[in-house]
């Protein structure tokens, strides 16, 4: 009985898998507000010139530079769990396996992305990263990161998780980024802000507007911006995840995967351990490939496809993307990480063409599912992470009922000892569900029907 399965580091993935190769329908463009597509160009003062053109690539292996993964080796490969202790209590016949992705010093999957995006910028030239963060997860990570390469780093912090939420500050502190609360007065959009509302609690729209300002009004134009999650370059360089995990199901003797789960905020631990199952999907395989999303924030399941803005604010194109409105504040989850009011549009035209098969679930079977997986397998997860281990635990209940062996694979994003005040409101029973009414969605889509629309599939 193999309990982890632990590869060498010189089995880490020498390149990124690119789905955008692979798609049998492309994506539409990103467009700039008046509906013209978005130029490399324009990106230009943003991002380095390497995501940009990963941004836009649509080639199916992509190098990932030796330096790179010299770094990724300090806690890469990641172990795949095989959750015997979880199957024995769910009495189920299905195997379930767990990527563990909580093992990066940040304790999340998003260092995969932050250390290449801050050694591209590194390598040509930028001195400084600026970031928001809403939580503190990406911002933790991408300080980590930036300490790794030499580049200073700069994170706006939602106002009100700076209070409350200080761990997550520290940890960006010890390794050295300076950690502002947004809005701050260091930005005209955060001197806005504050000048009619100096006590407001901040939000994530904001929080990016000071950010990306921060990097395009650098008089040195040595200040770049990286972002955590949704674009396609992010998505690439989370594949180590899946690929790893497929080296790992075949040393277990596993030929063949039934279910594969993820939870998914903007979709990129999904798309990281899901892609490269995706790739096999096109290619025939039959595989159930599910991203996760909390009720109260149901882009995938309940929101349409459309054009939107990636922020609150409108400092990013358009995005072709099933959608909430970006004017949506969902309810205050603790699943913070996957309250974004969009889908990464490659995570959306894989939903669209119908290669993945999203579900919704309320926060208490959540936490009940996380409680159950502290309890047999010992790890306490991530909020997020519960979605992916409740839909697990739904699918190895539904193979008992078949009696079924089926083989279930999910990510597990990343731990939650920084987020303990959700589990212990969980137990207090202070917790509740909360679906998300159509009407509301409608009134928040108002704000975008002048948009451009994406074209429908099957026009061409
Ligand atoms: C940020 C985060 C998520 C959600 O982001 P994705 O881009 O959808 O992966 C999920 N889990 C954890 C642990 C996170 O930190």
């Amino acid at each position: 009985m193999t309990t982890k399965i632990v590869l060498h580091e010189s089995d880490l993935p020498r390149q990124w898998y690119n789905l955008n190769a692979d798609l049998p329908v492309p994506m539409p463009p990103p467009l700039t507000p008046d509906g013209k597509p978005i130029t490399p160009e324009m990106l230009r003062p943003i991002f380095p010139n390497a995501l940009i053109e990963q941004e836009v690539s649509t080639k199916r292996w992509i190098d990932i530079p030796e330096e790179v993964i010299q770094i990724l080796a300090k806690w890469r490969p990641t172990p795949l769990h095989r959750a015997y202790s979880l199957e024995k209590y769910l009495k189920t016949p299905a195997r379930i396996y767990y990527k563990n992705e909580s093992l990066s010093p940040a304790g999340s999957h998003k260092p995969n992305t932050a250390v290449a995006q801050a050694w591209y910028n590194k390598r040509e030239g930028v001195k400084k990263l600026t970031t928001e963060t809403g939580a503190g997860q990406w911002g933790s990570a991408l300080a980590f990161a930036c300490a790794q390469v030499g580049l200073e780093c700069q994170v706006f912090m939602v106002r009100i998780s700076y209070d409350q939420k200080p761990y997550r500050k520290m940890m960006m502190q010890t390794w050295g980024a300076e950690c502002i609360p947004s809005p701050s007065d260091r930005t005209q959009a955060g001197r806005d802000v504050l000048a009619k509302d100096p006590n407001t609690p901040g939000s994530l729209g904001i929080a990016i507007s000071e950010a990306v300002e921060m990097a395009v009004t650098d008089p040195t134009h040595s200040t770049k911006y990286a972002l955590g999650s949704v674009l396609n370059h992010v998505m690439l360089h989370q594949t180590v995840i899946g690929l790893e995990t497929k080296k790992q199901l075949a040393l277990a003797g596993e030929k063949k995967v039934d279910v594969v789960i993820g939870c998914a905020g903007g979709g990129s631990n999904f798309a990281g351990l899901a892609f490269p199952f995706v790739a096999d999907k096109i290619n025939g395989a039959q595989i159930d490939i599910i991203p996760v999303e909390p009720a109260s924030c149901p882009t995938l399941t309940k929101g349409p496809y459309l054009y939107d803005l990636g922020d609150f604010s409108g400092m990013t194109p358009l995005l072709p993307m099933y959608t909430l409105g970006h004017t949506f504040v969902p309810a205050p989850i603790h699943a913070g990480g996957l309250r974004y009011h969009g889908m990464a549009p490659l995570v959306s035209q894989a939903a669209r063409l119908g290669l993945i098969r999203p579900v919704a679930i309320q926060q208490l079977e959540c936490f009940r599912a996380a409680l159950t997986f502290a309890r047999t397998e010992g790890i306490i997860v991530a909020p997020e992470t519960s979605h992916a281990v409740a839909s697990a635990i739904r699918e190895a209940e539904k193979a008992r009922e078949e009696g079924k062996e089926k083989v279930i694979v999910f990510n597990l994003s990343g731990h939650g000892l920084v987020d303990l005040k959700g589990y212990d409101m969980f137990m207090k029973g202070e917790l509740s569900d909360f679906e998300l009414p159509m009407a509301e969605i409608e009134k928040n889509l108002e704000a975008i029907k002048n948009f451009p629309k994406p074209e429908p599939l099957g026009t061409k």
